[in-house]
């Protein structure tokens, strides 16, 4: 197992909860040289500054990756593809792009195309985080004990994967490769589908208290409590791994659909 690299310079693309708290690992850890930013919001930038987690931030993401060694992509996954076109030109032979995105055959589809030849792509997933957003939501040891999947595409050189892998590592996290297909099945029914299910749970919570004014909230257990914590996760985030992931996402949901209607049906019938 490689000892992780110190990179020159480490660029995140996006500064919200997933971005900050690996910017601030990486500085914990002293990864990095110098860690740049991004994000769209002068807010966001301003805030970034002051919590001092990176040495400078831009508002375009190709000013943010010019002459890093790493590249990370931190937005929501529907961003990617213009911000891989952005970027693309300017990355030098060598450097390494990879991503924290929920899904992950859409990074291959989305951000491959865009990259010039020598740049070497590495999609990742840390399976980690909260419901909060934003850069004052993240913390540095986020990772620790969680595991990051990596799903480098044949091409990808292994001492690029490894470089990242090893970043992971030192970031406290387990990694494993996985193939592509295979981690968004995976996490279309540990992840995604439940997200669904939080939402919709408390949606039909949500409407069944405004008709009856009833105190549906306020007699909530613990059960539906996580359910409304999970549901108040950030909803652009979300719509952009459910579109994004919409095959795996679909299939899991049609054979959770049978398992309901079964229980639906026994508890219908007195099948105890
Ligand atoms: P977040 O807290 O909402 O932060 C998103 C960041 O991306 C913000 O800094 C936002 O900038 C920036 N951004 C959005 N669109 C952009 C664009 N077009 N160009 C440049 N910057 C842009 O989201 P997050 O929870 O960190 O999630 C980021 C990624 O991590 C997602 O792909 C998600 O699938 C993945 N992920 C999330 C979790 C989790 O638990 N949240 C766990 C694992 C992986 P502004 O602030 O200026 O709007």
């Amino acid at each position: 197992m490689a000892e992780a690299r110190k990179f020159e310079r480490v660029a995140l693309i996006g500064l919200g909860l997933i971005g900050s708290s690996l910017a601030r690992a990486i500085r914990m850890h002293g990864l990095a040289e110098a860690i740049v930013g991004c994000a769209r919001s002068e807010a966001t930038r301003a805030t970034s500054m002051s919590l001092g987690f990176v040495d400078a931030v831009f508002a375009d993401p190709a000013k943010a990756a010019a002459g890093a060694e790493l590249v990370v992509l931190c937005t929501p996954l529907g961003a990617y593809a213009d911000i891989a076109a952005a970027i693309g030109p300017g990355l030098a032979p060598g450097a390494i792009v990879t991503d924290v995105g929920s899904a992950k055959q859409c990074v291959i589809r989305d951000v491959g195309p865009h990259l010039p030849d020598g740049v070497h792509l590495v999609p990742g997933h840390p399976v980690a985080g909260t419901e909060h957003s934003g850069p004052e939501a993240g913390f540095a040891e986020m990772f620790e004990d969680r595991w990051c999947i990596l799903t480098p595409p044949p091409e990808t050189p292994e001492d690029a994967t490894e470089a990242v892998a090893a970043m992971w590592r030192r970031c406290g996290m387990r990694v494993e490769r996985m193939d592509p297909q295979h981690h968004d099945y995976v996490l279309a029914i540990t992840s995604h589908v439940p997200h669904v299910i939080a939402y919709t749970i408390v949606s039909t919570a949500l409407g069944l208290a405004d008709e009856t004014k009833s105190e549906v909230f306020k007699f909530s257990a613990g059960g539906f409590r996580d359910f409304t914590r999970i549901a108040d996760s950030d909803p652009v985030m979300w719509r952009d791994v459910l579109l994004n992931n919409r095959e795996p996402v679909l299939e899991m949901l049609s054979r959770f659909g049978e398992d309901l209607a079964a229980l639906q049906r026994a508890i219908r019938w007195g099948e105890g």
